[in-house]
């Protein structure tokens, strides 16, 4: 007997069970397309070269220690992370404007972000795009906002619904938060022109509501750091307050190193003193201080002009090759006659592919040919290749015809 014997089975989580699911299949052509993780065309995880070096510069270091970091994480490593996102001359962090704390990567930045909200911002609405990352709606709660949605996706166009997008955030009560993905939307692949951007930036700003942007794949998406960030920076531009969050898991590889950040852009210099000080009384009860090794990498990789270079070089190299497999899959569907309109997925841009196809297609596939996707039939392309898109290119076809 147990004093937890009333306890139910808790549902897997929806995307990290695809590959629980995904473990359990003795099947030798089984293709995990679910959790956005990238793999090389030979299917394995990558540790970037630049990060290896990084590492053996950390390791060879004897003056280094494993003392606990501030609370607010490693200084060099927060300066840095600003710069990359909101560019090197950026007038916000030149006029101090800027508040960044290192966080347990992007999921952890938004849970402080979003605390801190809940605690001292007068509005508690958040405004999620529909569709979106899964996880979003229960960090936001957990965090103690409420959570609503705005139109994004138009699944009969499988583009954006900007009609929809612009008249939710036209009903929003003024002053609510709006989640924003800099760039590749997760799961639709789906991002707003620069045009789309400038109008959404001056509907935001005209109802004084509040942008907080998710940074998961700063060049992950065109290959392009600077690209990649241009959303983020027209609303730093003018000169408005916004919340980041920042992750190294994709453009780094450093999944489960936990390295991100969470910047806040204040009115002023001597608010952002007063919001960090915040966000300390936020972290401190819920971790205390994060983890020193993974941001020690990022730091080392940001501060050394060659190194940043090297990294620039591979992280394209991800892009590129997320963007041949669109193109490869393309034509595979394209050669077998597969009905419909496949442009979809050369158009959309990052590491998925929302495909269109419905939960009783992505159940088939995984039935018939033991590819696993999440159910939204979103399919990471990263964890494609060469040798499988035909296999992949099979399965679509039966299932759609
Ligand atoms: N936000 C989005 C849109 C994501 O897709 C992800 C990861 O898949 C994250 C945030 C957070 O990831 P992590 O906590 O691993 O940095």
């Amino acid at each position: 007997s147990s004093v937890f014997a009333g306890i139910a089975q808790a549902p897997e989580d929806p995307i990290l069970g695809v590959t629980v699911a995904y473990n359990k299949d003795p099947s030798p052509v089984k293709l995990n397309l679910g959790v956005g993780a990238y793999r090389t065309e030979e299917g394995k995880p990558l540790v970037l070269n630049v990060v290896r070096h990084a590492e053996q510069i950390l390791i060879n270091n004897p003056s280094r220690v494993k003392e606990y970091l501030p609370i607010t994480g490693l200084a060099e490593f927060n300066k840095l992370s600003a710069k990359l996102i909101f560019g090197a001359d950026s007038p916000a962090i030149q006029e101090n404007r800027v508040t960044t704390v290192q966080c347990l990567s992007g999921t952890g930045s938004l849970r402080v972000g979003g605390e801190f909200l809940a605690r001292h911002y007068h509005e508690r609405t958040i405004y999620i795009p529909l569709p979106t990352w899964g996880n979003h709606p229960k960090v936001f709660t957990l965090a103690g906002l409420t959570v609503r949605s705005y139109r994004y996706y138009d699944p009969t166009t499988r583009g954006l619904d900007f009609k929809g997008l612009l008249e939710d955030l036209s009903s929003a009560p003024s002053g609510a938060i709006v989640l924003l993905h800099a760039c590749a939307h997760n799961p639709t692949g789906v991002d707003p022109t620069s045009d789309q951007w400038e109008q959404i930036r001056q509907l935001m700003r005209s109802k004084s509501l509040l942008p907080f942007f998710d940074s998961a794949y700063q060049g992950f998406a065109t290959g392009s750091l600077d690209k990649d960030a241009q959303s983020v920076r027209m609303f730093v531009a003018d000169g408005g307050e916004l919340l980041m969050a920042q992750s190294y898991a994709k453009n780094m590889g450093l999944y489960g190193e936990r390295v991100g950040a969470l910047s806040i852009v204040c009115g002023s210099a001597d608010v952002a003193v007063r919001v960090e000080s915040q966000l300390k009384l936020v972290i401190r009860p819920m971790y205390s201080n994060p983890p020193i090794h993974g941001a020690s990498i990022v730091a080392t990789i940001l501060k050394d002009s060659n190194m940043f270079n090297e990294w620039t070089v591979e992280l394209k190299g991800m892009a590129d090759r997320i963007i041949r497999m669109r193109q490869q899959l393309f034509d595979a569907l394209k050669t077998r006659g597969t009905p419909g309109d496949w442009s979809h997925i050369i158009k959309q841009i990052g590491m998925f592919t929302f495909t269109g196809l419905n939960s009783d297609q992505v159940a088939f596939m995984r039935q018939e040919y033991h590819i696993y996707m999440t159910s939204d039939g979103r399919i990471s392309m990263a964890g494609l290749s060469t040798r499988t898109i035909p296999h992949l290119a099979d399965a679509i076809h039966t299932a759609v015809t």
